[in-house]
């Protein structure tokens, strides 16, 4: 057992002496949230960093979500993979619409475009599929089966901060895209989230979602909620900005030495790297599949060594108890494979090499 715990993920912070520079003006002015300067500074500097025309920021990337959804006016039947965190489907389930499940691809983990079409019925109004681990959905397949047939298409892009696809923003694909700012996140705000959009006209309506629906003091023509990044959250990534390129090429070198230690080893699965995308190294995802030990064995010796990996994502979100007996649930047998045989290993930007070692050396069994 070691002394210190190897985690499956580690927050990222800057300086406390630039957090606290940063803070200053908030001190000075007692403009603490409602579309503050910093939370304006921080959407223009994410709007360039993100290669993409709008960016609008909230609370946490869940209530982007939901108000995503809410300014797409999504209704009916949306369809969604199950193999993601809870957020994407509690998110639509949230809005009163039902989810319908589409399997994912053996490759990468992203939605199956083959299976979307017979999937789609007259009530269907969206595709919301997700880039999970970093990896991006085949953009161009849905972007073509979404004109086919009139539905709209919001990403979950909470795991792509920072990817580009043949030098595009991630987040200008689509109609929206959701970005999350956990702490836990490549990028973080503590708290917080965004969506980015073309469409420029969404910009009021986001504004007033997020505010209680309100349109200046006196109209309320939306049934909003309250879902503002606060300016002190604003400050938190304006200062982890700064930090998030060097942070990503500290994540590669981690990636890269995983893949070094693991491609190839019999029953060992991992994502291959993605041509002409630059990643963001958000996770690392391995499947064991026909290998000497089965996933919960290899889970149950790295943590007798005090190293913490995670079922990320187990269960499907279309098993969750909370679903039964609402909506018809779709088979997904690679989903379902793929759970119950993947672990996410430890990642992050300061991981040590000799820790990636550590895990693969208890992996391999060394
Ligand atoms: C983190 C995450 C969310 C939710 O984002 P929060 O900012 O934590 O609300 C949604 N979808 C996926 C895939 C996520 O990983």
């Amino acid at each position: 057992m070691r002394e210190e715990p190897i985690l499956v993920v580690r927050p990222s912070l800057p300086p406390l002496e630039e957090y606290i520079e940063e803070l200053r003006p908030i001190w000075d002015s007692r403009w603490l949230t409602n579309a503050g300067p910093k939370s304006k500074q921080l959407a223009e500097q994410l709007k360039s960093h993100l290669k993409v025309d709008n960016v609008e920021l909230f609370a946490n990337g869940h209530l982007a979500l939901e108000l995503a959804i809410s300014a797409l006016g999504l209704k009916g039947e949306v369809i969604t993979t199950p193999y993601t965190f809870a957020s994407t489907t509690h998110a639509i389930v949230r809005s009163g619409l039902t989810p319908v499940f589409c399997d994912i691809k053996e490759d990468d983990y992203t939605i199956d475009v083959s299976k979307i079409e017979s999937l789609i019925t007259a009530r269907t109004s969206a595709i919301i599929p997700v880039h999970v681990y970093g990896n991006v959905c085949d953009v161009a397949g849905i972007d073509a089966i979404a004109r086919k047939h009139g539905l709209k298409v919001l990403y979950d892009a909470a795991h792509v901060f920072g990817v580009e696809v043949g030098g595009k923003g991630v987040g200008s694909f689509g109609d929206m895209s959701m970005f999350s700012f956990h702490a836990t996140k490549v990028f973080n705000t503590v708290e917080g989230g965004a969506v980015t959009f073309g469409d420029p006209a969404y910009a009021a309506k986001f504004e007033s979602l997020r505010q209680f629906g309100m349109d200046g003091q006196e109209r309320v023509p939306l049934i909003g909620t309250n879902a503002k990044l606060t300016e002190v959250h604003a400050a938190m990534g304006i200062c982890n900005l700064r930090h998030t390129d060097e942070q990503i090429a500290g994540r590669r070198r981690a990636v890269l030495r995983y893949r070094e230690r693991l491609d190839g080893v019999r029953g060992i699965k991992l994502c291959k790297p993605a041509v002409g995308v630059k990643e963001n190294y958000a996770y690392f995802p391995v499947v064991f599949d026909g290998y000497k030990l089965d996933r919960d064995e290899v889970l149950a010796k790295l943590n007798e060594r005090g190293i913490y990996a995670r079922k990320y994502f187990y269960p499907i979100t279309s098993s969750f108890e909370c679903y039964h007996g609402m909506f018809e649930i779709q088979e997904t047998p690679v989903a379902l494979r793929v759970s119950k045989r993947v672990l996410a290993l430890p990642l992050y930007h300061d991981l040590a090499i000799e820790a990636v070692d550590e895990v693969c050396d208890t992996i391999l069994g060394a």
